[in-house]
């Protein structure tokens, strides 16, 4: 069988966000539930995701040509949906920041082996397919977390707009993120030695963000053989897993294939470090320039870490290793210091 040779992924996080009623749900359902594939084991999911109200978690086992993937997903529903929604991206900002956190904290501790990964790799952000471009809320919500979450931005219930029509909103979609500079995430440069065809696709893929995408809980079935999820109307059917249909397809290759580990590594590389300096600038002024010249280092060590001698790789980890233990001891003196005044003020009662 497959499981024989499957390597594990484990927990990249998936965060769908937008106004309720946009086919979240239905979208990640058909992402990660499709089972209409022989090909593809899909191992029992806890249940459809419901609609809830606050932040919720739900693990998702999928298993894709041998590999398997371990999904968390974040659902947070009712976003948008107040009469005032100036705020409501604050529990969002919050909780992506909480999950840095607490991987700073495993990373600087001593059980480093053990860490369990809770980062959000990727915002799903879905739009609305009946507005003109971004809504006021969008801006402030995707300004809000762009330096801190890879944001892929989709239009959800694309079946309701024309190909031209979807022509139209994504460059307007774009035209406005780019106006605000609202940074989303970047797909990595094309190997120039792929061949053709991978570097046609991946172009194509480029050219359609914001994927139009659409979703359904329903399988339809055509004829004796042709089953698919799709969505049945009067005038006809639409197919999400059909490319002319909609970009359901591509975004559903590129979250679980071709750009998981580049998701997870620009959360790594660029976002958590970031965090991570910020983090560090706080604690110290000085601590703040030694990371400058280090964020650099770490960041290319991560990715050069293989073509590099042993001897350098090692140094590297020593380094790494030192500023943690300089940090740890930082804390400990903070806290120290803490307590103290506490409870000189405490002396002063
Ligand atoms: P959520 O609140 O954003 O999670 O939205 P749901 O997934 O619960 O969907 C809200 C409604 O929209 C439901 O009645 C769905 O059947 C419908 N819906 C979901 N996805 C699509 C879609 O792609 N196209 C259309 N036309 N309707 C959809």
């Amino acid at each position: 069988s497959l499981s024989s040779k499957t390597s594990v992924y484990t927990f990249p996080l998936i965060y769908p966000i937008g106004e309720s009623g946009l086919g979240k749900s239905t979208l990640i359902n058909s992402l990660f539930l499709t089972d209409l594939y022989k090909d593809r084991v899909l191992s029992e999911v806890e249940a459809r995701i419901p609609q809830t109200l606050e932040i919720v978690k739900h693990a998702v086992d999928i298993e894709e040509k041998g590999v398997k993937v371990k999904l968390t997903v974040i659902d947070t529903p009712g976003f948008g949906d107040a009469v005032d929604n100036t705020e409501c991206w604050k529990p969002i900002a919050h909780y992506i920041d909480s999950q840095f956190e607490q991987y700073f904290r495993d990373e600087s501790g001593l059980d480093r082996k053990n860490i369990q990964d809770g980062r959000v790799h990727c915002c799903l952000y879905v739009l609305s397919p009946f507005g003109h471009g971004l809504r006021p809320l969008d801006i402030a919500f995707l300004q809000a977390i762009h330096t801190k979450v890879n944001i892929v931005p989709v239009i959800g219930k694309a079946d309701t707009l024309t190909p031209a029509e979807t022509q139209y909103k994504k460059e307007k979609i774009r035209q406005e993120l780019e106006e605000n500079a609202i940074s989303i995430y970047e797909f990595p440069d094309c190997d120039s030695d792929e061949d053709e065809e991978f570097k046609a696709q991946d172009t194509e893929m480029k050219r359609s963000i914001p994927f139009a995408v659409i979703g359904s809980s329903q399988v339809v079935r055509e004829l004796k053989d042709k089953v698919f999820r799709g969505r049945q109307y009067p005038w006809g059917t639409v197919e999400v897993e059909n490319a002319a249909h909609c970009d359901f397809l591509k975004l559903r290759n590129m979250l679980i294939q071709t750009h998981m580990q580049d998701l997870k590594d620009v959360t790594q590389e660029v976002h958590y470090e970031n965090y991570r300096a910020q983090c560090i600038q706080s604690l110290t002024r000085t601590g703040a320039r030694d990371r400058s010249s280090r964020a650099k280092l770490s960041r290319q060590s991560a990715t050069e870490l293989p073509l590099l001698p042993l001897a350098e790789t090692e140094k590297l980890i020593r380094e790494k290793d030192e500023e943690l233990r300089r940090m740890q001891e930082m804390l400990q003196r903070m806290q120290a210091q803490m307590l103290q005044s506490k409870g000189e003020q405490s002396d002063n009662l």
